[in-house]
């Protein structure tokens, strides 16, 4: 078991673009397995391979309870090959600590991926955490990350400026937001995937 250093934002590999698994070996087999080691220490839902600083088109994601038996999925080179609808929730990054805020997601995706055999295999979840931290997941191997996808970019800019991710005055734009509605950010709902 190995636990992996997590990247951070604003760590510029989190913005690269992943280069696709074209030999699934020991190596990688090894390096999902670290991945599902960093992923539960932290406890998140899901990571992606930049964020662990490793380049690669590969993630994992478990959405079992803590109740339930680990249920670990390992995707490789995963592709969306449909999507629809849409759904908004909750959304955290274990490369943005203590940082939620809500984004909008479609809420049905099939993704085609390979498994550590080398199979290919069709998944498809719709209007609940699987599909939302599916796209996540998939996201940051095109470099791309959830706070480009805030519903609301103000009180996606006070949960990073309260996290340090961000300079700016909390209070100030606390104020903007409104009161009541500042208040309430600091509690993350039980929904949220942090992946
Ligand atoms: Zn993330």
């Amino acid at each position: 078991m190995s636990v992996l250093k997590l990247r951070i934002y604003p760590d510029p590999v989190l913005k690269q673009k992943a280069r696709k698994i074209t030999i699934i070996d020991g190596s990688v087999r090894k390096l999902a397995q670290d991945m599902l080691d960093t992923m539960y220490k932290s406890d998140g839902v899901g990571l992606a391979a930049p964020q662990v600083g490793v380049s690669k088109r590969i993630m994992v994601i478990d959405v079992s309870s803590e109740e339930e038996p680990a249920k670990p999925i390992v995707f490789i080179n995963p592709e969306i090959l449909e999507k629809d609808g849409e759904m908004i929730g909750q959304e955290g990054c274990l490369s943005f600590p203590d940082v939620f805020f809500e984004v909008k997601r479609a809420s049905k995706v099939v993704v085609r991926f390979q498994n550590l055999k080398g199979q290919t295999l069709k998944l498809t979840a719709e209007g609940n955490l699987l599909s939302r931290a599916i796209q996540h997941e998939i996201d940051h191997l095109d470099g791309k990350l959830f706070i480009e996808k805030a519903t609301n970019e103000l009180k996606r800019d006070l949960e990073m400026t309260k996290a340090g991710l961000l300079d700016g005055d909390a209070e100030e734009i606390s104020k903007k937001l409104g009161d009541d509605e500042g208040l309430t950010l600091t509690v993350p709902s039980k929904e949220a995937v942090t992946s």
